[in-house]
């Protein structure tokens, strides 16, 4: 036996200790990719197929915040933002490399409102005593904040160090030649799954030079769903996301000037600092929406079991480690 061993990698080793299954997660955004990273770490066979490869999904555009927005079941969504929370706080003091980082931050509201339903999983919130004009509520906590770019590139070496793989493949239904398919396709499952109850909630951001922003601020201008619900500055380390909107039903990912120069303009009246700030680029992304996240196991038709993992709305990477760990007791289950 040690002879076998000693010609094995350590994830091959684990899989055969554990008997590993042979997976196929369909996407390589945030979803995918956590899923592939935690079912890998397990020591199962993992292969990624996706049309975009992590820095050109709609996940590689958010903020990133940790904040639960457009995510329904509340009860799940609190469990799973819940959990992220706890993974993102240690990631953030043991893997500086990741770009998760802890800041601190105000959300405003222009109405008195109270706690807001996942403030349970945030400790040490505290309701604001001094509001600018014209909000009259709001809170401060400290929130990570997660730079996309470098987390997606930091999360696709995790799964490659795991033996996992990632392959570019526009797929026309999901594959069944594995053990295990997880769908983690994001607003595609409105295709491979035939699941016309996903909707794109199109949102635009302007990335700015940092110019010294340390703290986050989230501005709830209208409801949630409002085109220009929320507006956002979230500062990392060398620059500064600028958002946003809120646009449902709309599929164009090309990011419209004038949007643009109304998200600054709003941005700039609650982060005066904005103005000498020189900006780098425009993003436009599609949040995958649903009235409730699909995380469930279908009966396959092949051999092969299948689960559904989509339609994280505006908190995919909130709630990504939750939901991965999910699908992991589902396998196991
Ligand atoms: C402007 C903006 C700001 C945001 N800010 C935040 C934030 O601060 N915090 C937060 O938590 N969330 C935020 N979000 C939401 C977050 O980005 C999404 O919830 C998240 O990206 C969804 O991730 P996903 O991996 O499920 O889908 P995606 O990132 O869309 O990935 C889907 C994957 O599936 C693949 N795929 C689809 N169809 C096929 C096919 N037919 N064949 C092969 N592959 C396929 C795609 O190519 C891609 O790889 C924001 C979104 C936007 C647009």
């Amino acid at each position: 036996m040690r002879a076998l061993n000693a010609r094995k990698s350590g994830p091959e080793i684990r899989r055969w200790q554990t008997g590993g299954m042979r997976v196929l997660v369909v996407g390589a955004g945030v979803t995918g990719l956590t899923v592939g990273v935690r079912l890998a770490e397990e020591g199962h066979d993992v292969h990624s197929l996706a049309r975009e490869l992590p820095l050109e999904t709609t996940s590689s555009v958010a903020a990133a915040l940790w904040y639960p927005y457009l995510i329904q079941p509340r009860d799940k969504a609190l469990s799973w933002s819940s959990r992220s929370l706890e993974i993102f706080t240690e990631m953030a003091r043991s893997e500086p490399d990741s770009g998760v980082v802890l800041r601190e931050g105000v959300e405003l509201l222009k109405a008195q409102a109270p706690d807001p339903w996942w403030a349970t999983a945030v400790p040490g919130m505290r309701r604001l005593d001094h509001l600018p004009a014209p909000y009259r509520d709001g809170w401060r906590f400290v929130a990570p904040v997660i730079d996309m770019p470098k987390y997606l590139c930091w999360l696709q070496e995790r799964l490659t160090a795991a033996d996992g793989t990632i392959t570019r493949m526009a797929l026309s239904q999901l594959p069944d030649q594995a053990d295990l398919v997880v769908n983690c396709s994001g607003l595609g499952a409105r295709r491979l799954a035939g699941d016309t109850s996903l909707v794109p909630v199109r949102g635009q951001v302007v990335r700015v030079a940092q110019v010294g922003v340390e703290r986050w601020l989230l501005a709830v201008e209208a409801g949630e769903g409002d085109e220009a619900g929320v507006t956002y500055v979230v500062p990392r380390a060398d620059d500064i996301v600028v958002g946003g909107t809120d646009n449902y039903g709309e599929w164009d990912r090309r990011p419209d000037p004038h949007v643009a120069e109304q998200i600054l303009a709003r941005a700039t009246a609650l982060v005066p600092e904005l103005a000498a700030g020189t900006v780098l680029g425009h993003r436009a992304g599609l949040r995958p929406a649903r009235p409730e996240v699909r995380l469930e196991e279908e009966a396959a038709t092949g051999g092969g079991r299948l689960i559904h993992c989509y339609g994280h709305g505006g908190a995919g990477v909130t709630v990504s480690w939750g939901c991965a760990e999910e699908v992991l007791e589902l396998v196991g289950g």
